[in-house]
């Protein structure tokens, strides 16, 4: 990146139920490695990572929930001033897919841009237990104005590109990139 580079800072959130892979999602975006045995809680706020799309550099700041999910609700400064978010299912777990209403629910109560980016990721593709199908992820994505991708952070599969594809938006929504 050049010097004098001018830099748009964009938050990102990423929501979902616990285990689903949010914060091995991060791990892989950020520093591209996968922990198997990573820990439900690793007591991270967020990452940071620059991104360019389209000739437009953006530093992501990702937000991650460092386990609070557990108790419910976030708090509302974690869902203040964000750009786009990405609400995480695991493929392998129905539960996972049918709270992702609940979640939605507490983005539009606690977000305060009404334009926001929404990106649904199916995570776990890697595995061979399925319990939700592509259609359903798909169907959940439309119905709600979302985009949609199936990823795995223990192969990398989508990862990128579900960042990618959030920026990109977020470029092309009027109010939400500012340089
Ligand atoms: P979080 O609670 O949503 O942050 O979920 P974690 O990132 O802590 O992941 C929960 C568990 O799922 C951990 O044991 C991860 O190693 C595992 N995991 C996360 N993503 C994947 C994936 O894409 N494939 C597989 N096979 N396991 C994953
Ligand atoms: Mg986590």
């Amino acid at each position: 990146m050049e010097e004098g580079d001018i830099l748009t800072t964009l938050k990102i959130l990423i929501i979902g139920e616990s285990g689903v892979g949010k914060s091995s999602l991060l791990l892989r975006f950020c520093e591209d490695t996968f922990d198997p045995d990573q820990s439900a809680t690793i007591g991270v706020d967020f990452k940071v990572r620059t991104l360019i799309v389209d000739g437009n550099k953006a530093k992501l700041a990702i937000w991650d929930t460092a386990g609070q999910e557990r108790f419910r609700t976030l708090t509302p400064s974690y869902y203040r001033g964000a750009q786009g978010c990405i609400l995480v299912y695991d493929i392998t777990n129905r539960q996972s897919f049918l709270k992702l209403e609940n979640w939605l629910t507490e983005l539009e109560t606690y977000s305060t841009k009404h334009e926001i980016v929404k990106m649904l990721v199916g995570n776990k593709i890697d595995k061979e237990k399925r319990e939700v199908s592509r259609e359903d992820g798909l169907t959940f994505a439309r119905k709600h104005h979302m985009l949609f991708i199936e990823a795995s952070a223990k192969t990398k599969e989508g990862v990128q590109c579900a960042f990618e594809e959030l920026v990109e938006k977020i470029i092309q929504t009027p109010g939400l990139w500012e340089t």
